[in-house]
């Protein structure tokens, strides 16, 4: 076990029983206040850790990095150190907020400067984002959409367990939660009509994913291996793969996706760890047919992470709409990176790489307005009494997960995204 992962470990700071944050977790954000430009920090209870200010203090001078590291708009510099020194600040980190430990707790000058309440700052997007891809690793939600869109049959195509199909989306509109997002415009066409109209989206809809983030490069004609994979691998986020099914239906032949989906997509603003998520690592489904040798992936390599989504109209309480789990995946994030490197593309630091929809095989589990309501078909109620096929102006989307193994919760904290109308 991970020393930074030891359950028995406590904090000078108090922290609720369920907070996301406790100091078994550990993520790392970009934070400014009034009074401090943007900078990195590490979420600990209801605080922000400023590691700006804990390097200043030559805090962290046994490891091997320049302080100014922290003191970026983004955390690609500090990704760009690599995996033992990742793991050598965590570790540094979890000491300094050791209870046993008085570096900071014993100076309330000094703790006064290194926390921050998070209530007091704002999130700004952790990574700058040089490539996003989106794969369509669940059987579940490939089997629905299968379903729904071809034949119940036939759901996956032939290709499906194979590879972890995927395609190249857009990341200039990848936003972090808070920030608003306008219903997208496009070509619709209704499946009796001539010719389509170019108008606001009927049909917006929301997926619920999560995404890895590669804190490691390679260069053009490298591949990495399912088990050099978690070497690459900075840590994770919620992922809200905004989409307009509409607009999709009929621009998607025979190319993909395009701006059904490229008009926004949101990720929480904390990125944990792959460490921090070592306790919930279990062995994914089986794998039949045995993948190929190049995606061969033994032992466990997906995680046990709870996922929730809930919808909120404007002044109205959220409803909780669908509850699914990060497992339900069929491939793992070792075999999407291996296959994404598989034919010498270059890997950068802080690509995106996302699930796809994780549904699971309970209609309840079902991550996008699309299955949930079977395209439409059987309206969802929420608790206001007001009924939605898919997303409305002035609705917000709120998606949440956590692990929680020992009474210890390692928690994400939400990416919430509200519509507003077309512009
Ligand atoms: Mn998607």
């Amino acid at each position: 076990m991970l020393k930074a992962n030891d359950p028995s470990l406590h904090s000078w700071i108090e922290i609720a029983a369920d907070s996301d944050f406790p100091i078994q977790n550990l993520p790392y954000g970009i934070f400014r206040t009034d009074t401090r430009d943007p900078r990195v920090g590490v979420a600990i209870g209801e605080y922000i850790l400023d590691l700006c200010v804990v390097g200043q203090q030559n805090m962290f001078e046994l490891i091997d990095l320049d302080p100014n590291v922290f003191h970026r708009r983004y955390l690609n510099d500090f990704m760009a150190l690599g995996k033992p020194i990742w793991r050598a600040v965590r570790n540094r980190v979890s000491d300094l907020l050791r209870n046993d430990n008085e570096e900071i707790s014993g100076d309330s000058n000094l703790i006064r400067q290194c926390l921050v309440k998070q209530s007091e700052a704002e999130m700004l997007l952790p990574v700058k984002i040089p490539n996003y891809t989106d794969f369509y690793s669940s059987e579940a939600h490939a089997t629905n959409v299968g379903a729904m869109f071809r034949d119940p049959a036939n759901a996956l195509l032939p290709n499906w367990k194979h590879m972890p199909v995927g395609y190249h989306g857009r990341a200039s509109s990848i936003v972090v939660s808070g920030t608003s997002l306008y219903r997208p415009k496009g070509q619709l066409k209704v499946a009796d009509a001539d010719a389509p109209v170019f108008g606001p989206s009927k049909m917006l809809d929301f997926e619920l994913e999560v995404a890895f983030i590669t804190g490691k490069e390679t260069q053009l004609g490298q591949s990495i291996s399912p088990a050099e994979a978690e070497d690459y691998i900075f840590g994770l986020v919620l992922f809200n793969d905004w989409s307009a099914r509409d607009i999709q239906t009929w621009e998607y032949v025979p190319l993909g996706p395009f701006l059904a989906k490229s008009f926004g997509s949101a990720i929480s603003p904390w990125v944990v760890t792959l460490d921090a998520l070592a306790p919930f690592k279990v062995k994914g489904p089986e794998q039949d047919p045995k993948p190929l040798p190049y995606l061969d992936s033994p032992g466990h390599h997906h995680y046990d992470i709870n996922l929730e989504v809930l919808l909120q109209p404007k002044g109205s309480m959220a409803t909780s709409i669908c509850r699914s789990n990060y497992k339900h995946l069929y491939w793992n994030i070792s075999q999407q990176l291996a296959h994404q490197s598989s034919n010498g593309c270059n890997i950068q630091i802080g690509d995106l790489y996302a699930s796809g929809t994780i549904s699971g095989p309970e209609k309840d589990s079902y991550g996008s307005m699309l299955e949930l309501t079977w395209r439409g078909t059987q309206p969802i109620t929420l608790s206001d009494g007001t009924q939605r096929q898919f997303i409305n102006d002035f609705d917000t989307v709120i998606m949440r997960g956590y692990g929680e193994r020992h009474g210890i919760r390692i928690g994400f904290g939400q990416v919430s995204t509200e519509i507003l109308p077309a512009g």
